[in-house]
């Protein structure tokens, strides 16, 4: 599955075209699939009015439309997972870029992560303010620096020097993410308490090259002090991909997804236990449940399978395949 340049891939589909292979063969070629997700978290339908729900799954559908579209056309799972991504860090209605919760200090500090299924090159930016596609300048960390790995001050630096495109402090901000801090201040709660869902984003994808990637992107948690970084930035914790093994995106209480290096023992248990990728992710987020912790994953296999697991009441998510699955959901029972 390693390094199968796109190039390649389109000859020998040509070759495969003019030599009049059959329809079927081509089209297990052409397989893709991808995953998405917009947070985990307590989403209970009696806190949700038609409208809102409506409102959700119509976004995260158009967030899974830009993905699917550069799939089936052929594109690179790592554009598509910049299409979702960007697109939801627009998104008011979850935390990441547009919307990201509001840090104890009343800024907007943004977490991302990309990485290349190919060769598992990887970028991270973490504590971030200012930047609109969070997840574009991660990939240009991978890109173009040597790192991995960008925090604070230097990585808008960075950014400033790639000509990645900086909104004003206000554009990032949202009454209910507001609410949500200044209720947390008074009523002296934690983070847990006033994210009744947490808001994160990522994708995951399988591209029609057999190549897989992944990326999250998030403000973190409300009221976030000290540079708290959580889980989303960090490879292997929120965020992993391997062609030999899985592509994860994570959402949760990032302090556990670290510890338990969710992503990356997701693809572990898959590569070396054989396991498929529902089992080893509920393994894992089992494992992140006995410590505590709680939250969700999205996880594509080498084999195209896109499967969810969470131990929360609900995540907002989607999934598509080129074999025709195509469906969005919000609760834990869907
Ligand atoms: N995992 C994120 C963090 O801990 C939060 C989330 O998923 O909403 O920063």
């Amino acid at each position: 599955m390693k390094r199968i340049p796109e190039s390649v891939a389109a000859i020998v589909a040509a070759c495969a075209a003019i030599a009049g292979v059959p329809a079927m063969a081509q089209e297990d070629e052409g397989r893709w699939s991808i995953a998405i997700h917009g947070g985990a978290g307590t989403l209970d339908r009696a806190d949700m009015t038609p409208e809102r729900d409506a409102a959700y799954r119509a976004s995260l559908q158009a967030a899974l439309d830009a993905g699917k579209a550069v799939l089936a056309g052929g594109g690179s799972a790592l554009d598509a997972i910049e299409a979702v991504v960007t697109r939801l860090e627009d998104d008011e209605k979850f935390n990441a870029g547009r919307g990201a919760v509001f840090t104890w200090d009343g800024t907007h500090e943004l977490d991302a992560a990309i990485m290349d299924g190919r060769d598992r090159a990887a970028g991270a930016i973490a504590g971030v303010i200012g930047v609109r596609h969070p997840i574009m300048l991660a990939r240009k960390v991978m890109t173009d620096s040597p790192h991995v790995m960008l925090a604070g001050e230097g990585a808008e630096e960075f950014a400033h020097e790639q000509g990645v495109e900086f909104m004003p402090p206000e554009w990032f901000d949202t009454d209910a993410r507001r609410e949500a801090l200044e209720r947390m201040k008074a009523e002296k709660l934690s983070a847990l308490d006033v994210d009744i869902k947490f808001g994160t984003v990522g994708a995951v994808a399988l591209d029609t090259h057999g190549n897989l990637a992944a990326g999250t992107s998030t403000g973190g948690m409300t009221g976030k002090r000290w540079g708290r970084i959580g889980d989303a930035p960090v490879i292997g914790a929120g965020t992993y991909a391997d062609n030999d093994s899985c592509a994860v995106s994570a959402t949760g209480w990032g302090e556990f997804f670290i510890r338990v290096g969710v992503a990356r023992t997701i693809c572990l248990r898959m590569q070396m236990r054989g396991e498929d990728a529902q089992t080893a992710s509920d393994a894992v987020i089992a494992e992140v449940g006995a410590m505590g912790g709680d939250g969700g994953v999205i996880v594509v296999a080498p084999s195209g399978d896109a499967v969810f697991s969470m131990n929360t009441t609900g995540m907002y998510r989607g999934r598509a395949t080129s074999e025709g699955l195509d469906e969005v959901a919000i609760y834990g029972d869907e």
